[in-house]
């Protein structure tokens, strides 16, 4: 299942690469940056 990142959570980049490892790691091509997306993707900003 591949999830569907939308900006680069440093810099904000849209153009993000699919990287093999770690499994659900996204690459920025913009700053380069490598970061993982968990399942859980929603936006969860800690206790309300
Ligand atoms: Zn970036």
């Amino acid at each position: 299942m591949r999830l569907a990142v939308q900006y680069c959570p440093y810099c904000g980049e849209q153009d993000l690469r699919p990287r093999e490892e770690p499994q659900g790691a996204w690459e920025c091509a913009d700053c380069r940056s490598t970061f993982v997306i968990t399942p859980a993707a929603s936006p969860v900003r800690g206790p309300a």
